[in-house]
């Protein structure tokens, strides 16, 4: 089922105030607003900065430094441990100030446009940036934990053969602001504010939403970082995963700089089927890609990289497939655990699931190589939430015609 097409209302579009720019590198060709970014009412929204850009937007607005450094410490505290989206609530900064801070600033949240809700409980959320863009986020309940999925980008650019999102065309990049948002609206839905260590309902989180995380990387970074962080949402970072199709030259600043649990889109294990299935494999080889895990830091036994293969009929589920993926993991030397994904189908996909028999077999071979291979239970399909499955209505625009805007909007900055 497409999500149904969303009527527009109301949204003023973002004028961007601050250059346009295309980020350093060949890996990212799509032109992001960099820095703190003013609403077009001027208003500076307060979510997704980090510690030091908050006490940083206190002093731009005239707070004199003593007391940016303590209202910021206060202001931060009641962002992400108590979930406050009003200066009023803050009990412990000054009435009078409460103006200041509205005229200045905001405490934003993604606008929800639609919430559905799946009959195995996975929830989908159909979310809405200032600017009009539409991206969607996951929250999988199950008995021990919950874990919400992510999205890093509104479409992708990459189009793996097998996954809706892959015919989108990006859009753009999320911000950090965006991506932590999203978190920050699931702590609001489930009513799980102040931060608490113990008994929450939202335990973990994964990157594995609309986009490829590591073609977003400092957005990506700054929200994981806020994510983390001990004072506010606080949770920890092997409770998280990011997953990603292989962007390899990003893989040891993602070790470095980020520190969460890795997964890795693997899906075939010869150069001519994950060319296939995988485009950006011509890129970036199955060889390089697993030297990249073998040197991603922290991966050990304790902390094992998952191998994400969707189980395709007649096209990767051989037996030959998989043995060849346990000596590759082996060859290796990788501490691994493959998750096996049931195809999850969408209209027009060119691919079938494999049968359950074949599915069984092939973790079993697996299995057998050494290798931990549980089949994933494919969670909310009857609302498009499953794995794959998202896609916004978002309106289709071509590169060539974000570039162009992007230019016209530079240029009118004079
Ligand atoms: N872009 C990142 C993260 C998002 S996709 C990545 O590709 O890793 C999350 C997982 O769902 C990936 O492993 C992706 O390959 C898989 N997936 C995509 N389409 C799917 C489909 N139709 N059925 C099952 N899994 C799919
Ligand atoms: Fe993008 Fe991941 Fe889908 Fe590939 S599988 S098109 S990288 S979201």
């Amino acid at each position: 089922m497409e999500i149904p097409p969303i009527l527009r209302y109301g949204c003023a579009m973002q004028t961007v105030s601050a250059a346009l720019m295309p980020i350093p590198g060949h890996i990212d060709p799509v032109p992001v607003p960099r820095g703190v970014q003013p609403r077009p009412d001027g208003r500076v929204d307060l979510i997704g900065l980090t510690k030091d850009q908050l006490r940083e937007a206190l002093l731009s607005g005239g707070m004199e430094l003593k007391q940016a450094k303590l209202r910021s410490k206060q202001i931060w505290h009641w962002l992400y441990n108590r979930g406050a989206t009003r200066f009023a609530d803050m009990t412990d900064i000054a009435k009078a100030q409460h103006p200041w801070l509205e005229e200045r600033f905001v405490i934003g949240r993604p606008e929800v446009v639609e919430a559905q809700v799946s009959n195995d409980g996975t929830r989908k959320w159909l979310l809405r940036s200032a600017d009009g863009q539409d991206y969607e986020m996951v929250f999988i309940p199950d008995a021990d934990r919950g874990t919400l999925c992510v999205s890093s980008q509104v479409g992708c650019t990459l189009n793996c053969r097998f996954c809706h999102t892959g015919t989108m065309r990006l859009v753009r990049n999320l911000t950090a602001g965006e991506i932590v948002g999203q978190v920050m609206l699931a702590r609001d839905s489930l009513g799980e504010w102040p931060s608490q260590p113990e008994g929450r309902m939202l335990t973990n989180i994964v990157m594995m939403g609309m986009g490829e995380p590591l073609y977003n990387f400092d957005a990506v970074r700054d929200a994981l970082k806020l994510v983390m962080d001990g004072d506010g949402l606080a949770l920890s970072k092997r409770r998280i995963t990011l997953s990603t199709s292989g962007v390899v030259p990003m893989m040891a600043r993602a070790g470095a700089e980020i520190g969460v649990n890795l997964a890795v889109s693997l899906h075939a294990v010869t150069k001519d089927v994950r060319d296939e299935l995988v485009p950006l494999n011509k890129k970036y080889g199955i060889e390089e890609l697993l030297q990249a895990c073998a040197d991603y830091p922290g991966a050990n036994n304790a902390r094992r990289i998952t191998f994400e293969y969707v189980m395709l009929k007649d096209k990767n589920d051989s037996d030959a497939d998989a043995h060849e993926l346990v000596r590759l993991l082996r060859h290796y030397d990788l501490p691994a655990k493959v998750n096996l994904i049931p195809f999850n189908p969408w209209p027009g996909a060119d691919y079938e699931c494999s049968t359950p028999e074949r599915i069984r077999r092939f973790s079993d071979i697996v299995f057998e190589g050494g290798i931990s291979a549980p089949v994933r239970t494919p969670r909310g399909r009857d609302i498009d939430a499953a794995c794959g499955q998202l896609k916004t209505a978002a309106e289709k625009k071509s590169r060539a015609q974000l570039d162009r805007e992007a230019e016209e909007k530079f240029a009118a900055l004079g």
